[in-house]
């Protein structure tokens, strides 16, 4: 089958891999470089740990205190606020805790398998430097911080999440760089990350081009339909891409596709910063995530990577870095330390559906049309595990995890 995928993040990229090892011809469509959107920047946090939602019971009470707080994570454009509403109610309404319990055992079956998901991808395309497996520890200032969050980790914990506790002096020799800040920790030693996400989904995608893929640059604007079949692709240019079936995979952008085909998705944008600091003098092992801080912090080939926060103001307005300075400021003061001579910084925009859930699975009314996106915070994650399941229901096999959940048509 020759199939089109429409996008070059990272789960384009995959999906458009694993495709290829069933035998098919793949054409890429996308109006940026592969891994140039937001697939760029992200915090590179490989965690089969990363299974709760963004909405957290009880979470709704913080919301005030962080909006009015110019360095919370979580910011909202006033002027984009009553178009946010609707969205904002339907992601509440999954924050509760039966509702978050669902949400987490759907994500931990797709997070479970994300290495033995890379790892073919990485071996056939060389790239198996860009990725490591040294664990993540989430830290805390108390015990009393710890208990806070302590209602998710057991979540965590009952889906076979391996997460073991630490006390202050294990942290201390754990992370050196951290001495003295926090006093206890979860290490999770399953967890991974990549030295450079940019890097990765490149290294993956030229294997895919060296395999036989086409990449077409520009922008999808259209199908073309026969009944229930999409024959071509429409591009802005005026260019049209025959096809026997499509991939959606256009992160953030993808409703604008699907709307197309009949099918409207509550896809939002959480808009995410990154500081890099390419000066940095730290020495950290791990993935670290403060939790009170809603900080992550990484260290890549290219610096010490810090990312975090949430902006929803929509996908047309340009970043707003003074998002990025608080990252910067919060790194400081868990790393007083830290040379910050040479620092950039990034936004991206994270697709996210209020359930925290991404779509995958066949497009309702359409025979040869598969949708891949709305991953949010855990793209990088799931992009080979996605990739994986894709194939499968391409080729119509069994997918190997339960893709209920993340059902088109659940909208
Ligand atoms: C600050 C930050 C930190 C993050 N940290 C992590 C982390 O540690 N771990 C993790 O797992 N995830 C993380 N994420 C989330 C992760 O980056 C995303 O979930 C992931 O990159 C989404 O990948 P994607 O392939 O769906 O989308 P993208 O990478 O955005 O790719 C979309 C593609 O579609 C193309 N496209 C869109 N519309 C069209 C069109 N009409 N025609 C043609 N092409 C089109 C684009 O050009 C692009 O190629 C983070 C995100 C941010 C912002």
């Amino acid at each position: 089958m020759h199939l089109a995928i429409i996008g070059t993040g990272i789960v384009g990229t995959c999906v458009g891999a694993w495709l290829q090892r069933d035998g098919h011809r793949v054409t890429f469509v996308s109006d940026t470089a592969p891994g140039e959107a937001c697939s760029f920047g992200n915090a590179g946090s490989m965690s089969p740990s990363a299974c709760l939602p963004v909405g957290m019971p009880g979470m709704w009470k913080q919301v005030p205190g962080w909006l009015a707080d110019a360095g919370g994570p979580l910011t909202i454009r006033p002027s984009y606020l009553p178009l946010l509403l609707p969205w904002l109610a339907r992601f509440l309404l999954h924050s509760r805790p039966a509702e978050v319990t669902r949400i987490a055992t759907a994500l931990r079956g797709l997070l479970a398998p994300i290495f033995e998901c890379y790892e073919p991808l990485l071996e056939h395309a060389g790239a198996q430097a860009l990725v490591r497996r040294t664990g993540c520890l989430y830290v805390y200032s108390s015990s009393e911080a710890a208990r806070r969050w302590q209602w998710g980790m057991n979540l965590r914990r009952s889906l076979g999440v391996a997460l073991r506790d630490i006390d202050a002096a294990e942290l201390d020799a754990l992370e050196p760089d951290l001495r003295g800040r926090f006093r206890c920790g979860i290490l999770a030693p399953e967890n991974g990350s990549t030295l450079d996400p940019e890097q990765l989904v490149k290294a993956l995608h030229a294997r895919t081009l060296v395999d036989g893929a086409s990449l077409v640059p520009g922008e999808v604007i259209g199908f073309e339909r026969k009944a229930a079949t999409v024959r071509a692709l429409n591009l802005a240019d005026g260019t049209r891409i025959e096809c026997d079936g499509v991939v959606v995979a256009a992160g953030a952008w993808s409703a604008g596709l699907t709307k197309q085909l009949g099918l409207s998705i509550p896809l939002e944008t959480q808009r995410g910063y990154h500081v890099t600091v390419q000066s940095s003098n730290l020495a950290l092992r791990h993935t670290v995530m403060a939790v009170e801080y809603n900080l992550m912090v990484n260290p890549m080939a290219m610096g010490l990577r810090l990312a975090g926060s949430v902006e929803f103001a929509g996908l047309r307005p340009p970043p707003n870095y003074a998002r990025a300075d608080v990252l910067l400021a919060k790194g400081r003061e868990l790393f007083p330390h830290l040379d910050v001579s040479r620092t950039s910084c990034w936004m991206g925009h994270r697709p996210c559906l209020p359930d925290s859930l991404p779509v995958i699975g066949r497009a309702p009314r359409s025979d040869n049309v598969w949708l891949a996106f709305g991953h949010g915070h855990v793209g990088m994650c799931a992009g080979a595990s996605t990739g994986r399941e894709v194939a499968h229901l391409v080729a119509g096999r069994t997918p190997q995890i339960d893709l209920k959940a993340f059902r088109p048509e659940r909208f």
